[in-house]
């Protein structure tokens, strides 16, 4: 499909951002007046003295108003463009198949210069998720890119919600856009772990792979212990605690379709455990309340995990969050035994990682114990941070006296 193309012109400071990477144009840095097109338009930027300065994907829909894809040399955006940009992203994740795993991210989004598009596989399947319309247009030639570089069995197609609001025509949330159809769950391995994980109905794609990494480390201090994974979602820092012969792992989340996932997940790679009822235990509810119920019961762990989804999605809402956190952790402290060890992460990008360390610690030290950084981790390698607003993840594992 023939797609138009737009003139977009931007102040000096945003021109010189955009040359140090950054890849977004919001609407209202878009200097020449009201700028028309449709989604998947080419947006040319040129500079304070007319000549090129990037190209990238114009949606008149979205905040965002461009994607840059390439800056300072004009390209052509065709399928070897496409292709050299998921060979890139191919070549980056590489280790991570002599490692035993088969389900990560393999392209994400702005991150590895494809703006707004993001691929996680899983195995033989492919998720590919939309977070502009301006892919549309684009797509079979993608596709066709895609095939080449990372053959699969079948590409599964995502649309975030707001994609899903406003997009007129093309394929639908969920469709297989090309290969055979969905049969249910898929599976994958992680570090030799099996999961399965639902790509439609889950949450992200199906599955938090950008948490390998921590539940790796995890794994490696979960010995002897009683472990409570609060927020346990579909399991994965608890298969990683059994594989390190923990004793035990409690699980708390409010979704009672993702716990019954995590005791499938447990089931597939310690069975006897998952049907130890001393050795596997689930509790569905909120965690807040739940982990003041353990406080009053005077229920302790070795090993407690927070893993919460994003308490903030603008800069508005980190105090909230912030104090989130802080109660969060307090609440955790109370159900750790003296000497056990606290794991605390954060996935909302507007938390800077030292305010939410000090919430943290903060939250801690209002129990009256003290804590002592074992580790503090940012972004695994198949979730690279290219310019300030890519980076969201951050974990810290405190032992508590
Ligand atoms: N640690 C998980 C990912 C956590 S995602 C992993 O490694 O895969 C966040 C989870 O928190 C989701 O499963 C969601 O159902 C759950 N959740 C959201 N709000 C909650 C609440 N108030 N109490 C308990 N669980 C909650």
């Amino acid at each position: 499909m023939k797609t138009g193309r737009v003139k977009i012109k931007v102040s000096k400071s945003l021109e010189t951002k955009i040359l140090k990477g950054h890849p977004w144009v919001h609407y209202y840095q878009v200097q020449n007046g009201k700028v028309t097109g449709n989604p998947g338009d080419l947006g040319v930027v040129y500079d304070h003295k007319n000549r090129f300065l990037a190209v990238g994907l114009f949606d008149p829909h979205s905040d965002i108003r461009l994607r840059v894809l390439e800056t300072k040399t004009p390209r052509d955006i065709d399928e070897a463009f496409f292709r050299e940009r998921i060979e890139q992203a191919v070549a980056l994740r590489s280790p991570l198949q002599a490692a035993g795993t088969t389900g990560y991210r393999l392209v994400s989004g702005e991150n590895d210069r494809l703006p707004g598009l993001v691929i996680d596989r899983y195995g033989d399947t492919l998720v590919l998720k939309l977070y502009t319309e301006a892919w549309m247009p684009h797509l079979p030639v993608f596709l066709q890119a895609l095939e080449q570089v990372a053959p699969a069995e079948r590409v599964v197609l995502l649309l975030s919600r707001h994609v899903e609001r406003t997009k007129t025509t093309g394929p639908a949330h969920g469709d297989v856009l090309t290969g055979l159809p969905l049969e249910g769950p898929v599976h994958f391995t992680e570090n030799g772990l099996v999961f399965q994980a639902d790509v439609v109905a889950g949450q992200k794609t199906g599955f938090y792979f950008d948490q390998r990494e921590n539940r790796e480390r995890v794994k490696g201090l979960a010995a002897g212990k009683d472990v409570l994974n609060v927020f346990s979602y579909t399991g994965g820092f608890s298969l990683y605690c059994f594989a390190g012969k923990c004793r035990s792992v409690t699980e708390v989340d409010l979704n009672p379709l993702a716990l019954a996932m995590a005791k499938e997940n447990v089931l597939m790679n310690f069975p006897d455990r998952a049907r130890n009822e001393n050795a596997f235990m689930q509790v569905q509810g909120d965690a807040f309340q739940v982990l003041s119920e353990f406080k009053r019961a005077g229920r302790q762990f070795d090993l407690v995990i927070l893993d919460p989804p994003a308490f903030a999605a603008k800069k508005g809402h980190r105090a909230n969050a912030l104090q989130a956190y802080l109660r969060l952790a307090k609440a955790g402290a109370y159900c750790t035994r003296p000497g056990g060890l606290l794991l605390a992460a954060s996935c909302s990008q507007p938390v800077p990682a030292r305010d939410f360390f000090r919430s943290v610690s903060l939250g801690i030290r209002q129990t009256g114990r003290k804590e002592r950084a074992l580790f503090k981790s940012r972004h695994a390698l198949d979730h690279p941070v290219t310019f300030r607003e890519g980076e969201y993840l951050k974990a810290g594992c405190f032992e508590v006296d």
